[in-house]
């Protein structure tokens, strides 16, 4: 054990610990929970460093010198924020970190107090039984990623970028999850190598205004409902992926190249993962705001509806079109916000670095790499050259909904699920 250097508590009892700060984004801040993590750092041995782009929105980075220090470094990170949760709709507070039924309960269980729990257990563990990583490693616990990541991620490639020298390439969520197929003799893992992109657009409809009780002269709230219908009903084009296609093909157990089938593998075979997976190889459209009037006897001068777009990467360019000529002519269409999309590469070392890792764990396991449907963190990292990866490596119980945790009630992580992770971050960083 490293001079100073302490034991660290079991994953589970960190990640409790994590849950129990109020990280809600947007709402509360990072600040208690990163002095929880800088603690456990220093009690390591570690010099973590605290950095705040805003009051109380802190982030906290250390650096570990590897044994063969030349090498290229890895990056691990991971949010200390979760989206807010509706304490009434749940069984157990989602504030509690209740260790329960072999699982821990709260906001952020999967997203992701999980990661940066087992993390800390993993480097933590083997520090205090004298293990070198081989490699530098840094590990980065981060602020506001449920809003944009500007006062985390974003705060530190842009402000910091030193923080990150010789970093060659990154793993954060999501991924490093084995997908439930029946027929597999060992787990197949799947692992991040892309976030697709976002945009996001307010479609408006104008009319002409007038009392509720006469003939309309031009509701705009009928034409915003059919403008609605045909923008997410549309059908989208497969842009499917090499990567996509490597699931789809170890899924089913055969090489799969045909487009459509590709898309029932993924949609109809994978349980609770298939509306995440399908989601990967298409640009997908959901409405999730919409709006008009002020009062019952009105009819309004204009209604309006939001549009959350994801684009697979290499696909942004025919996202506009595609909303604008199903808009029709008399609307108004508008991009509020655009993210950039990831690719990293499915066959480089690094991709084979978490292959061996889950495989030392887990022997004989496959893994496949997939497009992650929504964006991450990994937007920023990519600025600074980074291969990136979404590893969060659990092995999950059959039956276990994963998807539906992120975001969802009741979001609880198994234990075993946990300490599986740490023993596959243990061996990656001695890789
Ligand atoms: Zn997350």
């Amino acid at each position: 054990m490293p001079d100073g250097a302490v034991a660290v508590a079991p994953v589970a009892e960190i990640c409790s610990d994590l849950i129990r700060f109020d990280t809600t984004n947007p709402g509360g801040t990072e600040r208690k929970a990163a002095e929880y993590v800088a603690a456990l750092l220093s009690g390591m041995g570690l010099e973590p460093q605290v950095i705040e782009a805003e009051p109380g929105r802190t982030n906290v980075v250390a650096r570990i010198e590897g044994a063969e220090s030349g090498l290229p470094a890895l990056l691990v990170q991971g949010h200390l924020d979760t989206v807010p949760a509706d304490a009434a709709a749940w069984s157990r507070h989602p504030l509690s970190g209740d260790i329960a039924d072999g699982c821990v309960w709260g906001r952020g269980a999967v997203d992701m107090k999980n990661a940066v729990a087992m993390t800390l257990a993993a480097v933590g563990g083997a520090l205090a039984g004298g293990r070198r990583p081989r490699r530098d490693l840094v590990l980065a616990f981060l602020a506001d990623e449920e809003t944009g990541g500007k006062l985390g991620a974003g705060h530190l490639v842009t402000e910091h970028p030193d923080l990150f020298e010789g970093c060659g390439a990154a793993i954060g969520e999501v991924g490093g999850f084995n997908v439930p197929v029946p027929s597999a003799a060992a787990p197949l893992f799947a692992v991040s190598v892309a976030d697709k992109g976002l945009r996001w657009y307010e479609v408006v409809e104008k009319g002409v205004a007038g009392h509720g009780s006469m003939l309309p002269d031009d509701n705009p709230i009928p034409r915003l409902a059919e403008t609605t219908l045909r923008l997410v009903s549309s059908a989208q084009p497969y842009t499917i992926t090499e990567p996509m296609r490597l699931l789809a093909s170890r899924v089913a157990g055969r090489p799969v190249t045909d487009p459509g089938e590709v898309a029932d593998v993924l949609a109809n075979q994978t349980g609770p993962f298939g509306r995440m997976f399908a989601a990967g190889i298409r640009t997908t459209v959901n409405v999730t705001r919409i709006g008009a009037g002020y009062k019952e006897n009105v009819i309004p001068g204009e209604a309006w509806a939001r549009f959350d777009c994801r684009y697979v990467p290499g696909h942004e360019d025919g996202v506009d079109e595609q909303l604008t000529s199903a808009a029709g002519s008399g609307t108004e269409v508008s991009l509020l916000r655009r993210s950039p999309s990831v690719l990293s590469d499915h066959e480089s070392e690094w991709f084979g670095l978490l292959t061996e890792a889950l495989r030392q764990v887990s022997p004989g396991c496959e893994v496949a790499p997939f497009v992650f449907s929504g964006g991450t963190d990994n937007k920023w990292f990519r600025t600074l050259g980074m291969e990136t990866y979404g590893f969060t490596p659990m092995l999950l119980p059959a039956g276990y909904d994963y998807p539906a945790m992120f975001h969802g009630v009741d979001e609880r992580v198994p234990v075993d699920s946990l300490e599986f992770g740490v023993r596959v971050m243990e061996r990656l960083i001695s890789l």
